[in-house]
């Protein structure tokens, strides 16, 4: 039988990893929507070589470019958010949710609500919609599978029957591309810098977190929410070859990991296969090859941004949407040079202060889950932050 598959991010560095493996392992497939933010060319290739139902690009303002590329092609296209949102709600079997940032929030609640499976790569819904996301997921017939690495990693290993007997999970981080450095040097570090990841090739704001820790902070929150576990029983190692991508301790001594290449076609394959595994020309460990692994704990004081995201969900789901928008602000400013590597965390931390939290009565936080309100909560408080964080940033430039 034909399964239809929808790719929200399709010309990101998941979403074009995803298409190959579809070529390779797919099956007998079909697209249902290819959703692109800004990326005409691309979108427009792809759209002609798979064919999908619908072809999105969010951007309004490249409508005509979109147009004029796939004129006489047949295909029906569409701009816009609300095109987005719409196109993402459409049936298939599967959804790869792999928009970046807090953009990919509206779609990914939309593909939530059609009982498809959910391979979430969108880690910042997650972390602004805690289980909700989840649940909405699973009352629709569907079923979540984690795209993140660490998190493939976990779901492949842990026994859910015994999350009794889980003593611990361990996330694994490469460290990115500073680790080993103090604070103090850590002030002088380039955009160009921070872009050089050293064994993972993503887009660039996975980059940026990752060189900063907030993405093993987001992760942490991350795995708190699928795997319903407390902060307190989720730790983090830095693991710099990246080959463990993460571990499941058991009361009884013994601790599961998934190993593999630093490579995310790995993880996508497992969403596009499972239940079942998929064969395919995997690129292999070589255990002999590689001489050591090795485990250290995270630097708090050089790298705050794990510290913060640890009190974010110790504080609640508000304040983890609040860590993810000022974050998302703050590496946009660093990308832009308008602020340093050290200020993202201080303004992630400042945020998190100041920002004034609504609180969520227990009647909303029953009807969260099936409607489009379920994420008003969520939108609000990134708005909020993002007009404290422009705040900031401003009287920050009244002061020099
Ligand atoms: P990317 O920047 O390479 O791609 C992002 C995609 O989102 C692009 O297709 C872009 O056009 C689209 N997009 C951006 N804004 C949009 C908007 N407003 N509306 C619709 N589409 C929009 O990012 P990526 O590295 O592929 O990461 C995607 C997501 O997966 C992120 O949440 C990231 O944290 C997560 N993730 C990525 C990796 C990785 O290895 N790249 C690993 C784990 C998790
Ligand atoms: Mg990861």
């Amino acid at each position: 039988m034909t399964r239809r598959i929808s790719i929200l991010g399709s010309t990101g560095s998941i979403g074009v990893s995803t298409l190959r493996l579809l070529d390779e392992v797919g099956g007998d497939f079909a697209i249902e929507a290819l959703i692109g933010g800004r990326n005409v060319d691309l979108l427009a290739q792809q759209a002609l070589k798979y064919r999908p139902a619908i072809t999105v690009l969010a951007d309004p303002s490249q409508w005509s470019a979109l147009r004029d590329r796939l004129a006489g092609s047949g295909l029906e296209i569409a701009c816009g958010e609300d095109a987005v949102c719409a196109a993402a709600g459409r049936k298939s079997d599967l959804v790869m949710a792999a928009i970046v940032g807090i953009a990919g929030l509206k779609p990914t609640w939309a593909a939530a609500g059609t009982g498809a499976i959910l391979a979430l790569a969108n880690k910042e819904s997650l972390v602004c919609c805690g289980r909700a996301l989840i649940e909405r997921v699973e009352a629709h017939g569907g079923r979540v599978l984690p795209v993140d690495s660490e998190h493939n990693a976990i779901f492949q290993v842990l026994d859910v029957n015994q999350k009794d007997k889980v003593a611990r999970l361990v996330l694994t981080a490469s460290g990115g591309p500073f680790w080993g450095r103090s604070r103090a040097e850590l002030g002088q570090v380039t955009v160009e810098q921070a872009l050089k990841h050293p064994n993972w090739s993503m887009g660039a704001k996975i980059t940026i977190d990752s060189a900063t820790l907030a993405n093993k902070g987001l992760e942490l929150i991350e795995a708190a929410y699928l795997f319903d576990m407390p902060g307190e029983k989720i730790d983090v190692v830095i693991h710099p070859q990246s080959v463990v991508h993460s571990l499941v301790e058991y009361r009884d001594g013994s601790s599961l990991a998934q190993l593999g290449p630093p490579d995310m076609r790995v993880p996508i394959s497992y969403c596009l296969g499972w239940p079942e595994r998929v064969a395919w020309q995997a690129p292999k460990l070589d255990l002999v090859g590689m001489k050591t692994l090795t485990f250290a704990a995270p630097d708090e004081s050089a790298f705050p941004m794990l510290r913060l995201a640890r009190e974010a969900l110790a504080a609640g789901e508000g304040m983890t949407t609040v860590f993810n928008a000022a974050n998302e602000v703050c590496v946009q400013a660093f990308l832009d040079r308008r602020i340093g590597f050290l200020q993202i965390a201080e303004y992630v931390e400042t945020a998190m202060m100041r920002a004034q939290l609504p609180s969520i009565s227990s009647k909303d936080h029953t009807s969260r889950d099936m409607s489009v309100q379920g994420i008003a909560f969520a939108l609000d408080i990134d708005a909020q932050v993002r007009r404290l964080v422009a705040d900031l940033f401003f009287s920050a430039r009244q002061h020099v």
